[in-house]
């Protein structure tokens, strides 16, 4: 548990005067710190609702798509986190992929990527990982992100994002860049975002959704249909987790405490990162894992087939997923 967790909650704890139910949307000012967490001072008309996790932000984007336009598609990364198929088809809309890596499993397919968004039919629901791929560690750079941006703008899509390592990578404003460039390029975006890693509040339960429009009354419009969504699966927010990330996000001591632990988890990561591939490159004697001192965030995938993924584990002891 972070330092700046336990003091916000010890000053929640003296201070917290009441237990009655948040709002649907959850508390006015989380709303706001995440807003700026992901879009800086964008003047765009933005809502946010405070939900369970980054997943409870996926389930209520998904089935408020899935009433909109029932039996859409979503477009989703291959690979992708295990658990967007299964959120998204559980709503009734279908899930399809769009190339994200090239054949060694390592790096971005930046043409396949690319041609796959420019292929869409119109007006498609695209999911695209903010920071961190899950699985994959391989993120997208400014200008690969200025290209998608622009492709998703003229096809009419409405991108989701989700991010739920924002400042495990190159750090907060970084992190945020991709969606900063979509919020300027498109009409409509989707932001699920999730709190649980990057304040090690895992079990708390924070995350948020938030949606953004060129044209205010849509936000209005979308958010009471959103409300509805959360009135019909859980009512209204938890708020102990919400509240200790407002707490840090606005008192600035705690902010700096907090931004500082961030920082030493991304150098951690990161140095074990560097040290893993020096040592591949000493007991293999080919630079062919360098690439994991470039990929970002918690997860790689090494390009290792399942036969050898056993190979190690039955030889020599090293467990690794297998796929
Ligand atoms: N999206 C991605 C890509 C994730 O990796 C995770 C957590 N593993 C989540 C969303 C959901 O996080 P939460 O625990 O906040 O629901």
């Amino acid at each position: 548990v972070l330092a700046c967790v336990k003091e916000a909650e010890a000053a929640i704890l003296k201070e917290e005067q009441t237990k009655a139910y948040l709002p649907i949307p959850g508390h006015p000012t989380y709303g706001e710190e995440i807003r700026h967490l992901l879009l800086g001072e964008s003047g765009e008309a933005v809502a946010t609702m405070q939900t369970p996790g980054g997943t409870g932000a996926l389930r209520v984007v998904a089935d408020f798509l899935a009433e909109f336009r029932p039996g859409s598609a979503m477009w989703m990364p291959n690979p992708t986190w295990p658990n967007h198929p299964q959120v998204f088809s559980r709503t009734g809309l279908t899930c399809e992929s769009y190339p994200y890596l090239d054949e060694s499993q390592t790096q971005l397919d930046r043409q396949g990527f690319l041609d796959a968004l420019a292929a869409l039919p119109p007006e498609q629901f695209v999911l695209l990982h903010g920071c961190c791929h899950n699985p994959s560690g391989v993120d997208l750079t400014e200008e690969d992100w200025v290209a998608a941006a622009e492709l998703l703008a003229r096809g009419r899509h409405l991108p989701v994002v989700d991010i739920a390592y924002q400042g495990y990578g190159q750090g907060i404003e970084e992190d945020a860049a991709g969606i900063r460039i979509l919020a300027e390029k498109v009409e409509e975006l989707f932001v699920c975002n999730s709190f649980s890693k990057i304040f090690s509040l895992y079990r708390e339960r924070v995350g948020g959704l938030t949606f953004m429009a060129k044209d205010p009354s849509v936000v209005e419009t979308v958010t009471s249909r959103l409300k509805r969504c959360v009135r019909t699966h859980y009512s209204n927010p938890p708020a102990h987790g919400g509240a200790v990330v407002t707490k840090i996000l606005s008192t600035p001591a705690l902010r700096a405490d907090w931004l500082e632990d961030l920082s030493a988890m991304r150098d951690r990561i990161r140095a074990a990162r560097v040290s893993l591939t020096q040592a591949l490159r000493k007991s293999t004697g080919t630079d062919r894992f360098d690439i994991l001192a470039q990929h970002q965030g918690m997860f790689s995938l090494m390009g290792l087939s399942q036969d050898q993924v056993e190979q190690l584990r039955e030889e020599h002891a090293i467990y690794l997923v297998s796929n």
